[in-house]
């Protein structure tokens, strides 16, 4: 068995105007724009590929596409029938592998290494997907095959439309160099121009720059965007057994600095987000707190835990271990909140019958502490 990583990214090609141009042969061969008509405020959704020719593309004003494009059509998006397409597209690439992320309406990621760990075979997967949307929907998709979520979706972009690109470890370097930095994910407009007025044009830039030196230029977004520039990124394809994160948070009425309101809050976070893993019954391993100030500067602190949790107390207790550490004194906070991700299976059925006195004691001294500290009213779940 290898442990190499192959992921999908698919990515319809201009699926709204794609499916226009299918159900109506009229419009096939035309500048054709789905959104709002020119003569009115509004945009386009998505235009075909003979549109893009006259410089048009999605989210443009639509009075701006029809000076650009005069005899180009345009029509008004039918979502219910998008998103009825969408589904019978995201069916076909269910049946290639369960580990399948839609994260719009036409583009998803694949991790095919549990099916096949060669590369002939992800691209061999590539082509079959492709080929069946094709004969069964009539469309044209391009997909992106490579070792990572962020080169997956970029390869995907790269040969539009109807492409299928690989990018592997041994060629990534060389495709990532030249492109713009604005093509790293997290780097939005307001970045870009950041990065470039410091002579940072390019992600081989930003590799070469290296982690130090981008730090003040990018805060505690260096290290990410570093990695991204190396073509290294960890982030797991997230199916919907183990959704994005459970959470919950609160904004106050009056920013605060009164810890036991803050105290009181986490806890009936970690309590609601508690009962919420376990009616899902999962548990999580990774315990986000959020804290935003009085002058919206908002920050995440995270720990993730050696085995997952579902268990109000530990999310409470590791929380406020987390807030504590940020030590924020008299500043006042305006939001509070708590996210679980990382989810696994609760603990196994043995502990969930375990009525061993060590767990159950750290239970009841965990309960009394909090009793102690907030009166009893506050805990009813944990006493059950
Ligand atoms: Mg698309």
């Amino acid at each position: 068995m290898s442990d190499e990583r192959w992921i999908l990214h698919v990515d319809m090609d201009a699926f709204y105007a794609a499916i226009e141009q299918r159900d109506h042969p009229a419009y096939r061969g035309k500048p054709l724009m789905v959104g709002s008509p020119p003569d009115r405020r509004g945009i386009i959704a998505t235009c075909s590929y003979e549109a893009r020719k006259f410089g048009v593309h999605s989210a443009m004003p639509s009075r701006t596409a029809g000076k650009l494009c005069p005899h180009g059509i345009f029509v008004p998006p039918d979502m219910k029938k998008y998103s009825s397409e969408s589904k019978l597209i995201m069916a076909i690439l269910g049946d290639f592998t369960p580990q399948l992320e839609p994260i719009s309406v036409d583009e998803a990621f694949l991790d095919v290494s549990s099916v096949r760990n060669l590369l002939g075979d992800a691209v061999n997967i590539a082509r079959r997907i492709k080929e069946r949307i094709h004969r069964e929907r009539n469309l044209t998709a391009s997909i992106g095959v490579a070792p990572n979520k962020f080169l997956a979706k970029l390869a995907s972009d790269l040969e539009k439309p109807d492409g299928l690109t690989v990018i592997t470890d041994e060629n990534k370097l060389a495709i990532l160099a030249p492109l713009s930095v604005g093509k790293l994910w997290g780097v939005g407009e307001v970045t870009r121009q950041r990065l470039e007025s410091h002579g940072l044009k390019t992600i081989g830039d930003i590799r070469k720059a290296g982690v130090p030196s981008l730090r003040s230029l990018l805060g505690n977004q260096a290290e990410h965007l570093h990695q991204l520039s190396l073509g290294n990124d960890a982030r797991e394809v997230e199916t919907e057994s183990n959704a994005k994160s459970i959470g919950s948070e609160n904004t106050f009425d009056v920013d605060t600095a009164d810890e036991k309101t803050l105290r009181k809050t986490l806890l009936e976070q970690a309590d609601e987000i508690a009962s919420e893993l376990r009616s899902e019954n999962t548990a999580a391993r990774t315990i986000t707190l959020k804290l935003r100030y009085s002058d919206f500067t908002t920050i995440t602190r995270r720990i993730t835990l050696d085995s997952p949790t579902q268990d109000d107390v530990t999310i409470y207790d590791r929380a406020l271990a987390l807030f504590h550490a940020e030590k924020t004194g008299d500043k006042k906070i305006r939001l509070i909140g708590i996210s679980t991700s990382g989810f696994a299976p609760p603990a196994s059925q043995l502990d969930l019958f375990d009525t061993s006195s060590e767990k159950k004691q750290r239970l009841a001294k965990a309960v009394d502490t909090i009793r102690a500290k907030h009166g009893t009213k506050s805990i009813g779940r944990t006493v059950e």
